[in-house]
């Protein structure tokens, strides 16, 4: 058990002076002056704007070996991948996972309880089980995670982006789809493993492979995912491929519906996003990494006045290049004001898309609200110090207004706690931190590129 106690600002109900009482996994009771229960850990929150955990719904944890890389610091998507793809080719088992273990610890330390990954790449060679690793990772850190079973199979000899080396046949990613879910999807509403299926892009699956995916996640009950609508290449890209924009090819593969996110979707037309609206598909948006590759501005406003589920995410950290996932919050706040002035997106919109968006995009009912009976995903950002100062008359929009450390103080998931104290619960952060900088040199090395 867990108490929050004196809490200085609690969310979802705009209160002040509150405790939180956290039973099991799940939120027993808020209300003033709990009496802590016996063996119950108490943290002092009276200096803490308490809030439901942060949501990620999308990511490549791998990349976070190969962020800010400088021959591509100025690069566009395209330009960008073709480059990354020939050091990406040589991720082994230990970049999976100490990447894995990174990117995750990054997101809890920033308030991000359920994350998913998007992994597609399975470089030849590759024995070992790699969803496992991460699952292995996530249940050492304490994070919820629902990654997906990514997959290419469109290279460079087909007219696609990624080397031969990285992509599979097609009835070897279903086959191991199939297993993946098999061996760690959970079904339940409170579940810590949900497995999606994700086909990479448009340009580098085909379109049998969309389709095949589509109906395999359905046969199971599962989600999918892909990027889309990322760039104007990708949209030219389709039309000569395909004869067909992004969003049409997705149609025809039966790649719409409430259990179908997109990231990215930047470039949908109007009539596109009636169409998402009509199917509720729903859109990850990724601001830091739209601005970083200069892909676009999503119409992230026009989504939400449709009623278009949106959640938000970190992309991968080659285009980020962190995994600051209050950050994130902070830069969607900001772009859509670029697109649609200051009244574009209020701060309240973006933490809604930050934790219930997300869940619901995930296929989680029960979390983004700190609701008696929901789960215990929380997230506790300490507003006491200087950088808050003189913002507290609404102490949630100030975590994103205001602020440049983004660190939590704590962060509980699933009734435990990730966080404590600022630092990982678990107390491996210099152990990932060293490990995980020693395979990105061992990785750039094998690609040719000095460090
Ligand atoms: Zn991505």
């Amino acid at each position: 058990m867990i108490l929050l106690k004196d809490c200085y600002y609690v969310t979802t109900h705009e209160r002040s002076g509150v405790d939180v009482l956290v039973e099991g996994n799940r939120i027993k009771s808020i209300a003033p002056g709990i009496v802590p229960p016996a063996g119950a850990r108490v943290i002092d929150a009276s200096r803490h704007v308490v809030m439901p955990g942060l949501v990620n719904t999308h990511h490549h944890f791998y990349q976070t070996l190969t962020r800010n890389l400088k021959a591509v610091q100025n690069a566009k998507l395209f330009d960008w991948l073709v480059y990354l793809y020939e050091v990406w080719k040589g991720v082994d088992e230990e970049a999976v996972y100490w990447s894995s273990r990174l990117a995750m610890a990054e997101l809890l330390k920033t308030g991000c309880t359920l994350s998913t990954d998007h992994h597609y790449l399975y470089p030849k060679g590759f024995g070992a089980d790699l969803p496992g690793i991460q699952f292995e990772a996530a249940s050492e850190l304490g994070m919820r995670f629902s990654p997906t079973r990514g997959s290419m199979s469109r290279s460079k000899k087909d007219g696609g982006l990624p080397p031969d080396s990285v992509v599979q046949d097609e009835d070897t990613i279903l086959a191991e789809c199939e297993a993946t879910i098999g061996r760690y999807h959970d079904s339940a509403p409170d579940a810590m493993r949900k497995v999606a299926l994700a086909p990479c892009s448009p340009f580098s699956v085909s379109e049998d492979l969309m389709k095949r995916s589509a109906m395999l996640a359905r046969k199971h009950g599962v989600r999918l995912h892909t990027h889309l609508a990322e760039t104007a290449d990708e949209d030219e890209y389709c039309v000569k491929s395909y004869c067909r924009r992004p969003l049409e090819l997705m149609e025809d593969c039966g790649f719409l519906g409430p259990d179908v996110w997109f990231a990215h979707g930047i470039h949908f037309n109007d009539e596109e996003l009636e169409l998402l609206a009509r199917t509720k598909t729903g859109v990850a948006h990724c601001p830091s990494s739209n601005m970083r590759l200069g892909s676009g501005i999503a119409r992230v406003r026009e989504m939400l006045n449709r009623g278009i589920p949106v959640g938000l995410a970190v992309d991968g950290s080659a285009s980020n290049d962190s995994s600051d996932m209050l950050g994130e919050a902070r830069q969607a706040l900001l772009l859509q004001r670029v697109r649609y002035g200051a009244g574009g997106i209020t701060a309240d919109e973006v933490m809604g898309i930050a934790s219930e968006g997300g869940a619901r995009i995930l296929g989680y009912e029960q979390l983004g609200r700190l609701e008696e009976g929901y789960l215990a995903d929380i997230a506790l950002f300490d507003v006491m110090k200087l950088e808050y100062a003189g913002s507290l008359s609404d102490p949630a929009a100030a975590l994103l207004f205001c602020g440049y450390d983004h660190g939590a103080d704590y962060v509980i998931v699933d009734g435990k706690l990730a966080v404590d104290k600022g630092r990982l619960a678990g107390g491996q952060e210099e152990q990932i931190r060293s490990n995980a900088d020693r395979t990105s040199r061992r990785l750039l090395e094998k690609a040719g590129i000095a460090r």
